[in-house]
């Protein structure tokens, strides 16, 4: 597996030479995430040795609850200017905690322009504490203006490395989406599943999925997938969870 990124900033912690933002450029984003856990440990360890998963820090991004983390991500078909203007007034009123407040951008060609606009305003004058990570699959669609204010990174995974079965439990749970009795079956979906954790992918590759169909897709399994992706973060009932998927999905044509 590919670790340039991982070790490109890794080097920088130690050289002290950090960027203020960052593209990165991957083709395969769920992927990627795994790794971005790592990168973001080495940036906010209170170890020196890149990191140590026992500090406060190390706790806080294992559980996806770091106070000075904020992610955006898509909303609909894009990043809209009032995300970018919730982190930056977030930015602006949270007590400091830790070496580095951090904005991650998931999908940056997203950014509709007056987002990336807004956004300049982070890159062109930026404060020593805040490092962004914009991550992107499609680096030539991200706005110029972002581009050349960002330290350009690439992580190119191999394609054949399948996601572990993803893509037949994403169907399997599509299939339970078709009629509302699918509800019935949850318990024995959910006991297939290896690691609970691999609802979150697998919310997450129907999300992209769904977006890979271009003017195809359908705005509505859009906005459900994001929705129940986000909710998965913080809700441990899985099965409730997925029979509140199955019921809303059931609706959608
Ligand atoms: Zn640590």
């Amino acid at each position: 597996m590919a670790v340039f990124v991982r070790q490109a900033i890794l080097n920088q912690v130690r050289e002290k030479k950090l960027a203020h933002a960052y593209l990165i450029e991957t083709n395969n984003l769920l992927e990627f995430e795994k790794e971005l856990k790592e990168i973001l440990k080495i940036i906010l360890c209170e170890e020196d040795n890149e990191y140590c998963n026992s500090c406060q820090q190390c706790h806080f991004i294992d559980s996806d609850n770091h106070p000075n983390i904020i992610r955006i991500s898509p909303d609909g078909v894009n990043i809209k200017i009032g995300q970018v203007e919730e982190l930056q007034k977030k930015f602006s009123t949270k007590a400091f905690f830790g070496k580095y407040n951090i904005y991650i951008i998931s999908e940056a060609d997203k950014l509709n322009q007056t987002a990336a606009n807004a956004l300049l305003k982070f890159l062109e004058e930026p404060e020593e504490n805040i490092i962004g990570l914009l991550l992107t699959t499609k680096k030539d669609l991200v706005l110029p203006t972002i581009t050349s204010r960002c330290q350009i990174l690439t992580e190119k995974f191999d394609i054949c490395e399948d996601n572990n079965g993803l893509k037949e439990n994403a169907t399997r749970l599509l299939d339970l989406t078709s009629s509302i009795t699918g509800i019935y079956d949850v318990k024995d979906y959910i006991g297939s599943l290896e690691d609970k954790n691999d609802l979150k992918h697998i919310f997450s590759y129907l999300l992209h999925d769904e977006l890979e169909k271009g003017k195809e897709f359908n705005l509505r399994k859009v906005k459900i997938y994001h929705r129940f992706l986000e909710k998965i973060k913080y809700n441990v009932n899985m099965e409730l969870l997925l029979e509140e998927f199955i019921i809303e999905m059931s609706e959608v044509k």
